[in-house]
């Protein structure tokens, strides 16, 4: 097996465009897993470990954040949990200390597994995903319409993930998984949400709940139109909110959990966030007054 370790993100543009047999590897958390059992036997690695600038962030001139894709989960709990607290708190529930130091959300996305963590937290902020190819430059994709099908997403076989984009938090952001244990566990179901108060909009992702992350759009319309956004959260409110998430789901029965199982725990998830984010909207509302 060939080992490619370009050292710039041109080289590695290059490399993926002359070697399209090359798998590309950046933790390694998925990709030695799928070597160590045999489910894989790539003609090459392509290692972007040494690629420095997937592991950096900037703000953008319009004040968007553009995050490389080799960013670990640790770091984004550690250096980016203010901006972007979906995302960290669905960080800090990613396998263990040693999975969250090399395991990036680049190769979260890569990977496109429906129970990946950081799709769901993504999907509600409304991220756009920058990738590239030596052809034919950078293509922006919404996270919406990333993914492809159980474990596959809209990248060509010559681009490569190079960061996401996400505005800095614009209000409260929540994230919830459910599983055996605290750690260590493949979400049975998960969910996020975003609530941006000044546009009076609300961003969801579910995981683990559908061949793909996806949002349940007619519950974000619902919460945004029906909810009254200058009082308390209403019981019925959220309760429809909760029904139309579940609605938005087409889990299967697996040995983590039945498909009922997995639409009732998410309406339990979305009914709880939406009372956290809620009453946070509400703090924030009444100390600005
Ligand atoms: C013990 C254990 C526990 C885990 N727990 C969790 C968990 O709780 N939640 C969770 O979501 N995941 C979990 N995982 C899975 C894994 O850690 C994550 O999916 C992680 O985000 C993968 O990142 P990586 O950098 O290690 O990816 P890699 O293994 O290097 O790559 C993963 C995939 O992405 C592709 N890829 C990587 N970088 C790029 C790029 N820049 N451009 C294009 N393609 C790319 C690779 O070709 C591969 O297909 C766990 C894994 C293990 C082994």
């Amino acid at each position: 097996m060939d080992f490619l370790r370009p050292e710039s993100w041109e080289e590695a543009l290059a490399a993926r465009a002359e070697r399209p047999d090359a798998l590309p590897i950046h933790g390694g958390t998925d990709v030695m897993v799928e070597l160590n059992f045999d489910l894989r036997r790539p003609a090459a690695l392509l290692d972007l470990g040494a690629v420095r600038e997937l592991a950096r962030w900037e703000t953008l001139p319009d004040g968007t954040l553009r995050v490389g894709a080799g960013v670990p989960y640790a770091r984004v709990i550690t250096g980016l949990g203010d901006r972007l607290p979906g995302l960290a708190q669905a960080a800090r529930t990613v396998g263990s200390p040693q999975i969250r130091n090399r395991g990036t959300v680049g190769g979260n996305l890569g990977a496109a597994s429906p129970a990946g963590d950081a799709h769901p937290p993504l999907l509600a902020a409304g991220a756009v995903y920058e990738v590239e190819s030596a052809a034919r430059g950078v293509r922006l994709i919404p996270a919406a319409e990333f993914y492809a099908g159980v474990k596959r997403n809209t990248l060509a076989p010559d681009e490569l993930i190079r960061a996401f984009r996400q505005t800095p938090v614009a209000g409260p952001q929540y994230f919830s998984k459910i599983g055996p244990r605290n750690a260590m566990v493949i979400a049975v179901c998960s969910f996020a949400l975003a609530l941006f108060p000044a546009e009076r909009r609300v961003g969801t992702g579910l995981g683990s709940a559908a061949p793909t992350p996806r949002r349940a759009y007619a519950a974000e319309e619902f919460l945004a139109a029906e909810a009254d956004w200058d009082a308390d959260l209403d019981d019925a409110v959220a309760g429809r909110f909760a029904e139309l998430v579940r609605a938005a789901a087409s889990p299967i029965d697996d040995v983590r959990g039945t498909a009922e199982y997995r639409r009732h725990a998410l309406g339990v998830l979305a009914r709880r966030t939406l009372t956290w984010a809620w009453n946070d909207h509400r703090k924030g509302a009444r100390a600005c007054a």
